[in-house]
């Protein structure tokens, strides 16, 4: 007898404590996000587009070209090659199939020299054709900024204008 009324006070209580939740929400306006002229931000950890990382210092791609992403990469999306030695070893093509991506974040996790992010805030990924969903080395290296945690706030840094070539000028000696 003890343990019937026992289940019906809990219970009720588990009843009246979902109502509480909402009739709570019943009375908070509504977000209403007039989506494709306004975005939600997204968290700084979702998982989205990704980009290969440049190190600030030198201008160069973090990437080493060593492969780890693509063996790991569980539907074998990504594909590169690369070029050089040592720390001059940077990919030459690479690529990433969004439409086999499974978002797993595992290519971002595995890579050795953080070269590699999808903390990119870049969620939009639709494409009139399926053959603009696979990014190359140029799409992959076209967004120079992404958050992280040492940069959230960070605004984003323009590509570097190429230098104009030097034109040397000769000096004319005075005539006398
Ligand atoms: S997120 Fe996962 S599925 Fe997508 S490229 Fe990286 S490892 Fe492959
Ligand atoms: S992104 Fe990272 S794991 Fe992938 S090839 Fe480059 S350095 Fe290696």
């Amino acid at each position: 007898m003890g343990r019937y009324f026992s289940d019906l006070f809990g219970g009720s209580a588990s009843i009246l404590r979902s109502l509480w939740v909402t009739l709570r929400y019943l009375f908070t306006p509504a977000i209403t996000v007039q989506y494709p002229d306004e975005h939600r931000t997204q968290p700084l950890r979702a998982l989205n587009r990704h980009v290969l990382r440049i190190d600030e210092a030198t201008g160069q791609l973090k990437c080493t070209a060593c492969e780890a992403c693509a063996r790991i990469c569980p539907t074998r999306c990504i594909e590169l090659t690369g070029t050089g030695k040592g720390k001059n070893r940077h990919p030459s093509a690479f690529t990433i199939d969004h439409n086999l991506c499974m978002y797993c974040n595992l290519c971002v996790e595995v890579c050795p020299f953080d070269a590699i992010t999808m903390w990119t805030r870049i969620g939009e990924l639709s494409a009139p054709v399926r053959s603009d969903l696979v990014y190359d080395l140029k799409a992959l290296t076209a967004e120079r900024f992404y958050p992280s945690p040492t940069t959230p706030e960070k605004l984003p840094t323009p590509a570097p204008e190429p230098e104009p070539e030097k034109v040397e000028v000769a000096a004319t000696a005075p005539s006398s």
